[in-house]
């Protein structure tokens, strides 16, 4: 399946120049979807994944789905001031200022095998910071799978050793 034709492109949004990767027209179509949630659980079927962890908000549309699928538990990472329970958190620059994230200080124990998931890695900035987060609390990441990398922004290289696998790039 050629998930790019269910993936709409809308130029200038949210700023000028940017070409903003639609994925509610993949998501709204309900065996397109699953198809690509089966075959991101493929990619990393051999990675005895203990738990997902995603980052608000995308992140919970592919990494909840995907836990799911492969039979593990769900890790949710917000922004800072969203979880109830105690966190740690994690700063991070972004074009325009900076911002926090945040995971619950009991969703991870040492040595457990995290997978991150999210919809698009760009520059890598919000992935960087959710493998620190995840190591903070002494869990081993051990992937990040993405349904769309921009691969002229590069931020593969920014993940700390992680090797990503996305099912698109542009
Ligand atoms: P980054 O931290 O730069 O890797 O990207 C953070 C998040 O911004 C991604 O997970 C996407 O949800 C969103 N994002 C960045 N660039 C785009 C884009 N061109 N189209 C759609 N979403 C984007």
């Amino acid at each position: 399946m050629n998930f790019k034709d269910y993936i709409r492109v809308i130029p200038d949004y949210p700023n000028p120049g940017i070409r903003f990767k639609d994925i509610t027209t993949l998501i709204n179509n309900g065996p397109v979807y699953a198809a690509a949630i089966d075959a991101l659980k493929q990619a990393v079927a051999d990675k005895q994944i203990d738990l997902i962890a995603g980052p608000e908000a995308r992140g919970f549309i592919v990494g909840a789905p995907l836990a799911v699928a492969l039979g593990v538990g769900f890790v949710p990472i917000r922004k800072s001031g969203k979880l109830p329970g105690e966190v740690v958190e994690a700063s991070y620059d972004l074009e325009y200022g900076s911002d926090k994230l945040a995971i619950h200080k009991d969703a991870i124990k040492p040595g457990q095998r995290i997978l991150i998931a999210d919809d698009l890695l760009a520059t890598g900035g919000t992935i960087a910071t959710t493998i620190n987060l995840i190591r903070q609390l002494g869990g081993e990441v051990v992937g990040a799978a993405f349904l769309i990398e921009l691969g002229y922004l590069d931020g593969r290289t920014k993940l700390d050793g992680i090797v990503p696998f996305s099912l698109v790039t542009y």
